[in-house]
């Protein structure tokens, strides 16, 4: 199977993800920053919050004391380390001239930048360029090791940037291509290729070998 073909199964299956939930770029970077170690719902929580206080914009976001910032994102987990990384990604967003002057930047020059501010990890600063910046990246995370080492596509125990440069080389870049594979293989990952795999209604199946042979009912 090559990762291609394991796109179109699991296009096929999952259909459209409509990723990055989020209805700006600004809501996108900060959900980056809050999904770390939880889960979206979490997120969609801590976003409300910030919502509903009116602070969901670079000038509130930026004005509010640490502590108050830390209470409205309380739900994301982890509340006041996240809250110290938004407020760096945030300062470093303001001082390279905003959103839009982000936006005129190169790949390169933006991905090096995001990976020097505190607390963005590769994942978070691939999170941002593919889905808030609409740049040909692709993310790696747990779900993608999982799923594509057990279909032997990848070493899982490669370095994130290997990996990275290795699914990049083999799919053209593609902005909606790695946007719907990223999150289709979120999906599968949560429902079927988990941690104790449900091989037996996957859709990768064929082909795959780590697929666990199927347990025939009793005669
Ligand atoms: S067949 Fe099993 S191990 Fe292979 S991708 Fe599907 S769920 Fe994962």
């Amino acid at each position: 199977m090559t990762l291609l073909e394991a796109y179109h199964r699991l296009d096929e299956a999952w259909g459209p993800q409509h990723w990055w939930p989020g209805e700006s770029v600004l809501e996108i970077m900060v959900g980056a920053v809050l999904t770390q170690n939880t889960a979206w719902s979490n997120v969609e929580r801590a976003i409300a919050n910030l919502k509903a206080a009116g602070a969901l914009s670079m000038q509130a976001l930026l004005a509010l004391p640490l502590d108050e910032l830390a209470a409205l994102i309380r739900p994301a987990g982890y509340f006041n380390v996240k809250a110290r990384r938004l407020r760096a990604l945030l300062e470093w967003v303001s001082a390279a001239g905003g959103v839009e002057a982000l936006s005129g930047w190169t790949d390169e020059k933006l991905r090096s930048g995001l990976l020097g501010v505190h607390g963005v990890g590769p994942e978070t600063a691939d999170d941002i360029l593919l889905y808030a910046f609409e740049r040909p990246v692709f993310v790696i995370d747990a779900y993608t090791r999982r799923i594509l080492g057990r279909l032997g596509l990848i070493d899982p125990t490669m370095g994130y940037e290997h990996l990275r440069a290795m699914i990049e080389a083999e799919l053209s870049p593609d902005v909606p291509l790695f946007n719907q594979f990223h999150a289709l293989l979120v999906a599968h990952g949560k429902a079927i290729c988990r941690p104790r795999p449900r091989c037996t209604v996957c859709v990768l199946r064929e082909g795959c070998p780590a697929a666990t042979p199927t347990r025939l009912p009793p005669e």
